[in-house]
């Protein structure tokens, strides 16, 4: 179980998960990767930066 960095709701992490897997948050609609520490400790990193943010 991992918390939204943009609206703190909890969202649901199945147990298989694997390491820069994309979960949505289904309260705000925000895409996060999943990146899984050797010790099991999820975290979420913004996803949206890596494809949009080349505009320029
Ligand atoms: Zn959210």
């Amino acid at each position: 179980m991992a918390n939204c960095l943009e609206c703190n709701q909890e969202i649901r992490v199945p147990s298989d998960v694997i390491d820069g897997e994309i979960v949505t948050c289904g309260d705000c609609g925000t895409s996060f990767e999943l990146e899984i520490s050797e010790a099991g400790i999820i975290t979420l990193r913004t996803a949206e930066s890596a494809s949009e943010d080349w505009g320029e």
